[in-house]
């Protein structure tokens, strides 16, 4: 660091030092400054102008400054540019050199920030905490806006990767802290980042903290002893939720009261999705484009809160494995399918439900406002009308409603209601206050206030008649305090006791001593109502803060009331039906829908039947040209288990649904070109996990695999792959399997009692064909390719040739890799054109990029048009 005489930028550096990881805002007046690096880093980010200040021997430094009133935008900026911000303060008055006090109070990072402007709504933002030893992983995540919190604990065996990388997945945190030596460690950053991008941070002292985590975790929740959070034997998962309490304290600066008991994640309780199972499922975002339109979330998304929507995405992540949790949200769903206008009635009701979760996180942390104690009150009156509403019903998650705190919560609103409220200006703007008849004290200086503003008011009135300046005004400005202005014409007629103090172009400015006996009194009491005032909100503020228990937990009932009606309504616009579900046994689904391409589609849309079960059924092997509907088909199998699972009615006429307690759905590489030249590598590491995982109780999809190798290895491989999945007694997992190698259909005559072959059907017109996308039992026997060639608009004479190599294959039996038994007959084809089919035939698919092999085409067809 550099050495600095002036004593300001040494404070700065002194202060600077001391949060190496972040870019300090340093207030000077009006703007937050940065120097030095953070200069020239922040002007770079933000692109806002870098000054150098001369600075006599210090030399130049560099510089660049936000106005304090607009720091938000530019800091939500540099958080996503993964950076952490450190806001530093004046806390004092100059002292006689000039200097003031300056202090860090508070540090901004991804995974910490408080202004929920930048924050999406219907999604957590999750913190978390990694604690590593040989042994385990440790994981606490914390979501600091909401309150939420979740432990758990991985032992660190070969499948760690997986394990670690779904569950961060999941929780999609936006910031991990860790240990220095986590941090300076490749290896271990690499298994934490495989799967998600967050920021990665460190503590200081991590080892320090590891050993007094149970005393950290004791202090910080209040309990008696760890053991009473119910995870005290996973060491790591105390260290992690320890570490990362203590982080959050670090970035507020200050001790956060708002953080529930962690609760234990145990995975096993959920079923379970993988990182490319949610991707290929398009499940929060489609594959190709990355948006939310198009996916499964968006499509059952009728949520009117921002609860609502956070629950059902977790709902989502983590589809339930309960049959008696999930029988009990079919009840509520079925209620309000059938009875419309009740669910109306309440949704009606939640749309004037605010963020309670975020609100009452605010008011624990100091920067809530009158706004978020009316907002509190006014969701929380919901819950109170909604109550018997609700309760009046026999179902078992309404029942529930009775024993949730309602005193404590009608204690809540009332006091709010009683010391806070709106009230229109003259001028008609609506503003929050402290209500009258609150505190005796506050009401008599009001009465201070405004009788003085009224004495005021007549004074200027008295003065005009008794100067006769018919222009004079009394006003007030925060340099002088009340002063009377007269207006350059009128300024003969001034009497005598006026002082005057200040002279604008048209008009001077004077004072008199009465006026400054009447503002003296009316300052002295507004400064008091200011004290006061926060007096009451704080002690307002405490007594809900004191119910945040009570709140979190009536909140998370409106938010699962508001998912349920949700999926009822879905349910009802759609006509989806109730699934009934089985501990285990087969799958049976007659006239499926993929939920969100029967949407787009509407009539269009073709509804398949499907029987998985133990016996022949355990793998279907679904053959069919490209285009057929192979994907879609698999596909909405899978979205159907999930939907089920987390309490959704389904797309179908009627289904009966083993619980499922994790699904696989792997695609071949060529549905996947855009992520990479490794593809096949993935592929077949993906392939090995499920082979390792999937049970009996799993379902499995497997989309055209082995297709990014050559059509020898692919068969090879996907073959075996198949024989595996019904020859291991304890993985036989139910398999869709779709293949456009006709070979496989022959595993359905080694295995019939557990595969079955089945087709997408194609009608064959004049050698086009036409998709009919009904899945039935049957080999497809044609492959199609060439007559999808021509609707993709191939030239003529290509497909023609293309259609006698395939006869000549056909009859010989040959590979057409194997170019030299190929016979071409030279007929119809020029020398250019020959060239062409040769250089095509040498050519390695599987290791050709996209992009290139479009280059390829595209000088070849040239090549093939000229004479
Ligand atoms: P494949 O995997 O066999 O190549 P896809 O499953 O990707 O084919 O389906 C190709 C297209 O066919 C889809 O994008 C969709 O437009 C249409 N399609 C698929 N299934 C159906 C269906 N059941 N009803 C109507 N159209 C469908
Ligand atoms: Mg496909």
């Amino acid at each position: 660091m550099r050495e600095f005489s002036t004593p300001m930028m040494q404070q700065y550096i002194g202060i600077r030092q001391q949060y190496p990881d972040c870019m300090l805002f340093f207030r000077l007046g009006d703007f937050y400054e940065l120097f030095l690096d953070d200069a020239l880093e922040g002007a770079r980010i933000l692109g806002i102008t870098l000054t150098r200040r001369p600075r006599g021997k210090d030399g130049d430094i560099p510089m660049a400054g936000v106005p304090f009133h607009s720091a938000d935008t530019y800091i939500a900026k540099l958080l996503r540019a993964g950076k952490k911000i450190a806001i530093c303060e004046q806390v004092s008055e100059p002292d006689s050199k000039g200097i003031v006090d300056r202090k860090v109070i508070r540090i901004i990072t991804p995974g910490t920030i408080l202004d929920d402007r930048s924050l999406e709504q219907k999604q957590h933002n999750f913190v978390g905490s990694i604690e590593v030893t040989k042994k385990n992983i440790g994981v606490a995540l914390a979501d600091v806006l909401t309150g939420d919190f979740h432990v758990t604990q991985f032992e660190r065996d070969e499948s760690i990767a997986e394990k670690l990388g779904s569950h961060l997945l999941q929780f999609a945190p936006s910031e991990c802290v860790v240990s220095l030596e986590t941090y300076n460690s490749p290896e271990l950053l690499h298994l934490i980042t495989k799967h998600h991008n967050a920021t990665i941070s460190y503590l200081d002292d991590w080892k320090k903290k590891i050993k007094q985590s149970e005393k950290k975790l004791i202090e910080h929740f209040s309990v008696i002893s760890v053991s009473s959070l119910g995870f005290s034997h996973l060491e790591q998962a105390v260290g992690a939720a320890a570490c990362l309490v203590a982080y959050i304290d670090h970035t507020q600066q200050s001790t956060v009261t708002h953080l529930q008991k962690p609760k234990l994640f145990v995975p096993e309780d959920y079923l379970l999705l993988d990182p490319a199972t949610v991707a290929n499922l398009e499940i929060f975002s489609t594959i190709h484009d990355k948006k939310d339109d198009g996916s499964l979330l968006q499509s059952v998304d009728y949520t009117k809160t921002a609860a609502g929507g956070r629950l059902l995405r977790t709902w989502i992540l983590h589809p339930q494995k309960n049959i008696d949790t999930l029988e009990s949200r079919y009840d509520v769903v079925s209620l309000l399918y059938t009875n419309a206008e009740f669910r109306t009635q309440l949704q009606n009701y939640l749309m004037s439900v605010l963020d309670v979760e975020r609100l009452v996180s605010k008011l624990a942390l100091n920067i809530g406002t009158i706004a978020s104690l009316l907002n509190i009150a006014q969701s929380l009156q919901v819950f109170l009308d909604v109550l018997p509403l609700v309760t009046n019903h026999q179902l078992k998650i309404f029942q529930q409603w009775h024993a949730l705190p309602i005193k404590n919560i009608e204690k809540v609103v009332s006091e709010i209601s009683k010391v806070v409220g709106e009230v229109e200006t003259p001028s008609g703007e609506i503003v929050r206050v402290i209500k009258e008849h609150v505190s005796d004290e506050l009401d008599a200086l009001r009465v201070i206030v405004a009788n003085g503003e009224q004495w005021i008011e007549q004074y200027e009135k008295d003065e005009r008649a008794k100067t006769g300046i018919t222009s004079l005004k009394c006003r007030y400005n925060s340099v002088f305090g009340y002063y009377i202005e007269v207006s350059q014409s009128y300024l003969k007629l001034v009497p005598e006791n006026y002082q005057r103090k200040q002279t604008l172009v048209n008009a001077e400015r004077f004072i008199t001593p009465e006026l400054k006996v009447h503002e003296e009194k009316i300052l002295a009491a507004k400064e008091k109502i200011e004290v006061l005032e926060r007096e009451i909100f704080n002690r307002l503020v405490e007594t809900v803060v004191a119910e945040l228990d009570a709140i979190k937990v009536v909140t998370q009932h409106i938010a699962e009331l508001d998912v349920l009606c949700g999926l009822a309504q879905v349910a009802q616009e759609r006509r989806y039906c109730r699934p009934t579900l089985t501990r285990k046994g087969e799958i049976q689904i007659l006239e499926g829908k993929h939920p969100v391409l029967a949407e787009r589609l509407g009539e269009q849309f073709v509804p398949n039947d499907v029987t998985l079960n133990d016996t022949a059924q355990q793998l279907l092997m679904i053959t069919g040209p490209n285009m057929a509907g192979k994907s879609v088909f698999m596909r909405q199998v899978a979205l159907l288990v999930i939907l089920a699972q987390i309490g959704s009615f389904i797309p179908a006429h009627s289904a009966t649904l083993p619980i499922v307690d994790r699904i696989f759905v792997r695609s071949g590489a060529a549905d996947n070109i855009s992520r990479g030249l490794s593809t096949f590598m993935v592929e077949m590491v993906e392939a090995a996990t499920i082979l390792q995982q999937a049970t009996s109780h799993s379902l499995v999809i497997m989309d055209e695999i082995g297709r990014g190798t050559s059509t020898y290895d692919g068969i090879s491989i996907a073959w075996a792959i198949a024989e595996y999945f019904v020859t291991h007694p304890q993985h036989r997992p139910k398999v869709l399997f779709a293949t456009h190698y006709h070979e496989l259909q022959e595993l359905a005559e080694k295995y019939p009692e557990s595969i079955s072959n089945y087709q997408v059907l194609v009608e064959n017109h004049a050698d086009k064909p036409i998709f009919l996308y009904s899945v039935v039992p049957g080999a497809a026997s044609h492959s199609f390719g060439i007559a999808v060639a021509k609707l993709a608009g191939l030239p003529t004479s290509v497909l023609e040739r293309a259609q006698e190599i395939l006869h000549t294959l056909e009859n010989t039996g040959e590979q057409i890799s194997d170019k030299k038994n190929v016979e071409f007959k030279s007929m119809p084809v020029n020398k250019n054109q020959s060239e062409v089919i040769a250089e095509l035939l040498e050519l390695n698919i599987s290791s050709t990029t996209p992009l290139t092999a479009l280059q390829i085409l595209d000088t070849l067809q040239k090549k093939a048009q000229q004479q």
